[in-house]
């Protein structure tokens, strides 16, 4: 037992020491004090906790702050992941406490980031509501500081990668929620690397049989020719060498497996029409330099027709550059090469988080075209879109139809369960606003009678009703009821608790 503990504590040291080289070889000026005092703030606060893998609790935050050093992010970030466990986790001292310690020892901007997260709170899937409720909560605190925002997705991966310990209705939910909202959120904001892991560790527990089925596929294609790729890497460095460019960085890159999935999908389902299964990127200093070496490259090995694509002259949408071309290399192989500068690989892996960059000297890179301003009115609609849809699938279209009708025949098709309130404002807004009571089947019943397929309703109104109930709200179905109700009881909260309290 003992023997163990003391196993453990040496992984957490290691771990510990792994994050401070990384900190240090990014910029070799930092103060990692700072970074070993909020790791032992963090150890102390969780100490005696475990994940549910058994293992202390301290290496999640410590996973969660190695991902965001690895992406080269300012020390207040991975100080902030460090904590970012503490006030809500901590058995021994309350939110407020915790707040104002980390405040104290870390100071404000650290502070402010951890409240941030303590904010958006453990995103819960239950039901529609409260997740609706998150996304809004997510929202406001990525308006008010950005960073939470990475900090967040580094804890959600971390808590992917060990989702093999908790039960399987919850690993399912929490997949589903990083494909469905996570990563199309770090999509928008162009953190690549991020989104690829999002949606790589979702993939395997949301669609299990299609990642199994897509891993043997690339496993086949790819990794048996690993050497080859490396092979080819090296000559690649060597005749751009030899012409004279001097590359940063070249590096061969597997497409990642949920992205893979989807153009499959696209594609017939057929491997061989995929080009970009692994792409050979090959980082320079200048601009000019990137149309020398898509020269030399081509003068090397023969292109394939329409596959050489010039997003540097025309960016993609999301501000993409590269040049992209197609090959045939040796031994007749298809391999895609993409071209760019050190100042598009970053945007293009890092998006929105390249602003939170040390550069090579230890200092911020500028805000410099304050892109990531217009991109938050991007995501703020592209989430309202999703959450429209998300509120309008989940208890709309996923629960199953029943088919109700009036007196005089005309059918309503409505969601299992639902009301007599529903099946009146399915009929007409002011129907439902002005309704008083309902007969099922002739029978007088109370408004929130569930609904079955086939009965028939007759909606009773009183054209002297001011308006809906907010205690509709417990008992409505249907994304309508449930709006115009909102919208018609919004300032009468008072109303509404006064009839809690009579009831
Ligand atoms: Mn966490």
């Amino acid at each position: 037992m003992e023997e163990e503990a003391t196993i453990k504590n040496q992984t957490v040291e290691a771990q510990l020491e792994h994050l401070l080289a990384t900190i240090q070889k990014n910029n070799p000026e930092a103060d990692t004090d700072l970074v070993r005092l909020a790791f032992d703030f963090a150890e102390r606060a969780h100490r005696g906790q475990t994940r549910k893998s058994g293992e202390p609790y301290i290496v999640h935050p410590l996973a969660a702050a190695q991902r965001l050093a690895d992406m080269n992010m300012e020390q207040n970030i991975l100080i902030a992941a460090l904590l970012h466990d503490v006030p809500e986790d901590s058995e021994i001292m309350s939110v407020e406490e915790a707040l104002r310690e980390i405040d104290k020892h870390f100071g404000h901007d650290v502070a402010s980031m951890v409240e941030g997260i303590t904010k958006l709170g453990k995103l819960k899937y239950r039901g529609v509501e409260r997740y609706i409720e998150n996304l809004r909560k997510m929202f406001v605190a990525f308006a008010e500081d950005a960073r939470v925002i990475l900090i967040k997705f580094a804890d959600r991966i971390h808590n992917l990668e060990t989702l093999d310990s908790l039960p399987p209705k919850k690993q399912y939910r929490i997949a589903l929620e990083s494909l469905e909202i996570f990563a199309p959120i770090a999509n928008r904001l162009g953190i690549h690397e991020m989104k690829g892991l999002l949606e790589d560790y979702a993939f395997k527990y949301v669609y299990p049989k299609e990642y199994k089925r897509i891993k043997n596929m690339v496993q086949e294609k790819v990794s048996v020719r690993e050497e080859y790729y490396t092979v080819l890497a090296q000559k690649t460095r060597q005749s751009l060498t030899e012409a004279g460019v001097e590359p940063v960085l070249i590096e061969w890159r597997g497409k990642h497996l949920y992205s893979l999935y989807r153009k499959m999908l696209r594609k017939d389902n057929d491997i061989d029409k995929i080009y970009d299964l692994v792409a050979m990127r090959i980082v320079v200093r200048e601009m000019p330099d990137c149309y020398a070496v898509l020269g030399i490259l081509h003068k090397l090995w023969r292109p394939l027709k329409g596959r050489v694509k010039d997003y540097i002259a025309q960016p993609k949408p999301n501000g993409y550059q590269s040049l992209h071309t197609t090959v045939f290399c040796d031994n007749g192989q298809i391999v895609e090469f993409q071209i760019r500068t050190e100042a598009m690989h970053e945007e293009a892996e890092y998006g929105i988080a390249a602003h939170w960059h040390y550069d090579e000297h230890g200092s911020r890179i500028p805000d410099k075209h304050l892109r990531w301003i217009k991109e938050l009115a991007k995501v703020q609609q592209e989430i309202m879109r999703r959450v429209k849809d998300i509120e309008y699938m989940k208890i709309d279209y996923f629960k199953n139809r029943i088919f109700v009708f009036t007196p005089k025949g005309d059918v309503m098709d409505l969601p299992e369960e639902a009301t007599p309130v529903d099946f009146a404002y399915a009929i007409h807004t002011h129907v439902g606003n002005t309704c008083v009571g309902a007969t099922v089947n002739d029978k007088m019943s109370s408004l929130d009678t569930p609904l079955r397929n086939g009965d028939v309703v007759d909606i009773m109104t009183d054209k002297n009703r001011k308006g809906p109930s907010a205690d509709w709200l417990k008992f409505v179905k249907t994304t309508h009821a449930r709006s115009q109700i909102r919208s018609h009881t919004k300032n009468t909260i008072k109303d509404w608790l006064t009839s809690v309290i009579n009831r």
